[in-house]
């Protein structure tokens, strides 16, 4: 005979990927009963540059790395530190991404992740005005700005796939730039404008909504950490403060979600790429209209509600190590050089974690050896802009429908 269960579907993690998922589960009919401790600041969808960008079809991993893989391998590249005491934990992780470090991967990641970001926007747009939230977004593009015709040419090749899939890009000279936004003190060689870019004006505030609304519409918040999942043939159990019997479970803990899988026995070659913000506030002056990244200053600058929030380069370190404000302090310098910032308007800057895989594409689908838990995570630096997205495919798979995007490319035993 089967166990009653307490809830059709219990999710694991209260970040912008758990909480689509939750919602697109009770647009199906399902109960649903979502697992975070609540600690809104310690998640990545808090601390994110706020960017949806149509053109996020890229991993990090590039062909591009191999240019400046000495830089980055003596921590001398303020885009990139390497925290080697830490390396024995991420060299599976390493190993992998250098692997995926080549234009015919970076081609295949492409293909998978067009469609995943094509309704990214719309998505967001269609929660957004169901919370009463569509004032937190605006479709104001955003800018890659080069200092130099070289950084500008080793471009090409981003530019020619962009074109292929049809993603609107404006190519800009330094007086162009300047018209755009006259707040910028630096006359750039060249940028890049993706104009199909969604800006989300305050990452925080926007997860804050859509919470609301997941309890509005019957979800069940539970305030806690699930200490551990256990399968059953017929579900599963979430052994936490308050337990509780689920048909299925969709582990999206972010960044902690490996460590959770692990105690199931899978072994994801995940790592916490760690970046940090400050805000600034802004002087007199023109004001920054749209999010920039400073490809030389390594640092990206996105006008938020707080002030202009000021955002470093990939820390490659443990999640929770303590802070180490070099790379941020490296990028204040540099948009002070390009910016009319003020003082900063926190004591402390933010410090979080993007849930990483080596190649760059998340993590979405059924535990290979548990047939009632469901992955979802690994979204790397697009997962603010495709947390809704991941909530539609999680939701289709949980009711055996076929999802509108194809997912085999983020199947879990690519890795195992
Ligand atoms: C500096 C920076 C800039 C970025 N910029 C962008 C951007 O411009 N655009 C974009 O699309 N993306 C961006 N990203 C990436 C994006 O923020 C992340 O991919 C996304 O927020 C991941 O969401 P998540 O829900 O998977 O994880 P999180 O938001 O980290 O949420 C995970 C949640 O799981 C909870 N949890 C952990 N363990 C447990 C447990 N045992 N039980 C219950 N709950 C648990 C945590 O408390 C947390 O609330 C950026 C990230 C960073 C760090």
């Amino acid at each position: 005979m089967m166990n009653p269960v307490d809830t059709n579907v219990a999710i694991v993690g209260g970040g912008i990927v758990g909480i689509s998922i939750g919602l697109a589960c009770l647009d199906r009919g399902l109960t649903v009963a979502l697992y975070d401790p609540g600690d809104a600041r310690r998640r990545a969808s808090y601390g994110n540059a706020g960017a949806i960008s149509r053109g996020s079809i890229f991993p990090v991993a590039s062909p591009l790395i191999k240019n400046g893989l000495w830089q980055y391998a003596i921590n001398r590249s303020p885009g990139l530190f390497i925290d080697y005491a830490s390396i024995h934990r991420i060299w599976p992780w390493m190993f992998r991404f250098l692997l995926s470090s080549n234009t015919s991967a970076w081609r295949r990641a492409a293909k998978m992740l067009d469609p995943f970001v094509a309704s990214a926007f719309a998505e967001h747009e269609r929660l957004a005005s169901l919370c009463g939230a569509s004032h937190l977004l605006a479709l104001d593009g955003w800018m890659k700005l080069f200092r130099t015709p070289e950084s500008f040419a080793a471009s090409q090749l981003e530019r020619d796939i962009l074109g292929e899939y049809d993603i609107a890009v404006d190519i800009l000279g330094g007086a162009d730039i300047r018209a755009l936004e006259p707040a910028l003190k630096r006359t750039f060689a060249a940028g890049i404008l993706f104009p199909q870019t969604g800006h989300v004006r305050d990452p925080g505030a926007l997860l804050e909504a859509y919470e609301t609304l997941f309890v509005e519409r019957g979800g069940r918040r539970l305030m806690m950490n699930v200490d551990a999942i256990t399968n059953q043939d017929d579900g599963c159990t979430i052994e936490a403060a308050t337990p509780m019997r689920a048909g299925k479970v969709v582990l999206a803990a972010g960044a902690w979600s490996d460590g959770i899988a692990r105690r199931l026995g899978y072994r994801f070659p995940m790592a916490a790429e760690r970046g940090y913000h400050r805000h600034f506030t802004v002087g007199e002056g023109p004001k920054l209209t749209r999010t920039i990244y400073d490809v030389g200053g390594a640092y990206v600058a996105a006008p938020m509600n707080q002030g202009i929030r000021i955002l470093s380069g990939i820390e490659l370190a443990p999640r929770d190590a303590p802070p180490r404000t070099a790379q941020l302090d490296h990028a204040v310098r540099e948009a002070r050089s390009t910016l009319d910032l003020g003082g900063p308007v926190e004591n402390e800057p933010w410090v979080g974690a993007r849930p990483s895989t080596p190649d760059g594409l998340p993590i979405i689908g059924w535990a290979p050896r548990h047939p009632n838990l469901l992955f979802a995570f690994g979204h790397g630096h697009i997962g603010l802009s495709t947390g809704p997205v991941t909530g539609q495919i999680v939701a289709d798979l949980l009711i055996r429908r076929t999802p509108a995007i194809p997912v085999s490319g983020f199947a879990p035993d690519r890795f195992l």
